[in-house]
């Protein structure tokens, strides 16, 4: 029996293998696969000087330290049952069929909606497995030492973005002619609605319904095609990152339209401050890099830099949102007078800068003040107001049912374990809220929703008693539910502290 030794490059680190010739071809992967501190679930690949792939086995050939192979985890497998390129596939003919019979029969029939669930339902289960691999079960997709190697690993799913954009767009114009159900319509008008059962291009209808039931294309001259352009380029400039995506912003502007419709502002402000708050919430975070204000500043980002540190993203989202309309194809406010445009403009940069956080104490003060004597025809009562209503909208999720609010948590908590991670790499302060090695959910929850949602919701209630049981209800029964986890989860450490 001869021993053979491999030299290989993994994780940014020269390692070697020894291995006899009669190791099973299972022995030799899995000494790899725990080189890599890879899951059960993912694909290796072995590289050789001039980029070719070489098989993993027992006769992979040996080799000498300086001409070292490079090991790189390339994708989770999902045990060969299926890939994304073939779910695409069959998502892709399962739309033209139903295209094809809503406009024969006028309705989806129950067979295909209980394909298109299983179609859905293994999607989730596909990106719950990138899920598990963001909260470290196992070794993140994204590493750092991936950036720099080619060729470059195939991302699920694997068709390009830009690819996958335009398959949203055609999808969306396909359905954007369709009428939206009265259910739905309905539906979009509360804080249960569930965004989960939507896709990007029906909610890029959903949203186009939002604007056409206020009237905005009528009041503001807005083409529907320019509408329709404008709603594509936004959910572009949303990136593909665990909470602050284009869902995230769907879910704020539908919100948003939720407090229109639930409260009498509707009838109390202008159709032009409707129009803010509700292009306010759809931009308000666009292009988020997916690491907060204190990340920017800390790490000296471009954005800080071009910011000088004052609220960087909420000036980033906005100078994006206008860059959006700066194109003439998308501008829904070309046909507005300049005086009109000037006034739309300063609103939304108000409403969107009002959305960092870190000004979240003195503009609740503010409202604070004027609450008593609110008054909707003074001028800056009704700017304070708005402000407000985006940022109760902005961090609403746990106003909504406990199903789709813990599903918005752990995104939530995804994004800021990835900033603390990367925080820790390069040395930065992390905050403690975000490190995945002090954070638990309940704990989480119970102190963000006593010292800031009930503090803001109620006093926006105060204003707008008929909110309470739509969001204040809500969050109530959020705070008991996982005031009784966080009990549950002292108990259980209890016996163990000295
Ligand atoms: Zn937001």
């Amino acid at each position: 029996m001869t021993t053979k030794i491999i030299h290989f490059q993994v994780n940014g680190k020269l390692e070697k293998a020894e291995f006899g010739s009669d190791c099973s071809a299972e022995e030799v992967t899995d000494l790899f696969r725990a080189a890599a501190e890879a899951g059960p679930h993912h694909v290796l690949k072995m590289y050789n000087r001039e980029g070719t792939v070489m098989k993993i086995s027992p006769r992979l050939e040996a080799n000498g330290r300086e001409s070292y192979y490079r090991l790189e985890v390339v994708a989770s497998d999902l045990q060969g049952v299926a890939k994304a390129s073939d779910l695409d596939d069959m998502e892709h003919r399962l739309q033209q069929l139903e295209i094809r019979v809503l406009q024969d029969v006028g309705g989806t029939p129950d067979t295909m909606s209980e394909l298109k669930s299983h179609v859905d339902s293994f999607k989730r289960k596909l990106e719950s497995v990138e899920h598990l691999s963001w909260i470290g079960l196992f070794k993140d997709d994204n590493g750092d030492q991936r950036l720099a190697m080619s060729p470059p690993k195939p991302r699920t799913p694997q068709l390009s973005s830009q690819e996958e954009r335009q398959k949203v767009r055609r999808k969306f114009l396909n359905i954007s002619s369709l009428q939206v159900t009265e259910e739905v319509r309905e539906l979009l008008k509360t804080p249960i609605f569930d965004n989960w059962q939507w896709e990007e291009a029906e909610m890029l209808v959903l949203l186009q319904q939002m604007f056409t039931s206020l009237d905005f294309l009528t009041a503001f001259h807005i083409e529907l095609e320019v509408l329709q352009n404008f709603l594509f380029e936004v959910y572009c400039h949303y990136n593909n990152i665990p909470f602050h995506n284009f869902q995230h912003g769907f879910c704020v502007t539908q919100m948003m339209y939720g407090l229109i419709w639930l409260t009498d502002v509707r009838n109390k402000l202008g159709r032009t401050d409707l129009f803010i708050m509700l292009t306010s919430a759809l931009c308000h975070d666009l292009d988020h890099p997916g690491c907060n204000n204190v990340y920017q500043i800390n790490a000296q980002t471009d954005l800080a830099l071009r910011y000088n540190d004052i609220s960087p993203l909420e000036n980033h989202h906005c100078a994006v949102a206008f860059g959006i309309l700066a194109k003439p194809e998308c501008n829904i406010l070309k046909n507005v007078s300049s005086e009109q445009y000037r006034h739309i403009r300063g609103g939304m940069i108000k409403c969107i800068l009002a959305t960092d956080m870190a000004r979240h104490n003195e503009i609740l003060n503010r409202f604070r003040s004027i609450q008593s004597v609110f008054d909707f025809s003074n001028k800056e009562h009704k700017e304070v107001l708005m402000n407000i209503l985006l940022k109760v909208s902005d961090i609403s999720n746990e106003a909504r049912p406990m199903a789709v609010a813990e599903q918005w948590l752990d995104c939530l908590l995804q994004e800021f374990f990835n900033q603390s991670d990367t925080e820790k790499q390069k040395g930065l302060p992390v905050s403690p809220f975000m490190d995945r090695d002090k954070v638990s959910k309940p704990s989480s929850q119970t102190s963000f929703i006593r010292f800031v949602l009930l503090p803001l919701f109620s006093e926006l209630i105060k204003l707008f008693p008929c909110l309470e049981q739509h969001i204040l209800e809500p969050v109530r029964t959020a705070l008991e539910y996982y005031s009784v986890m966080e009990e549950a989860s002292r108990d259980e450490e209890a016996p163990t502290k000295p």
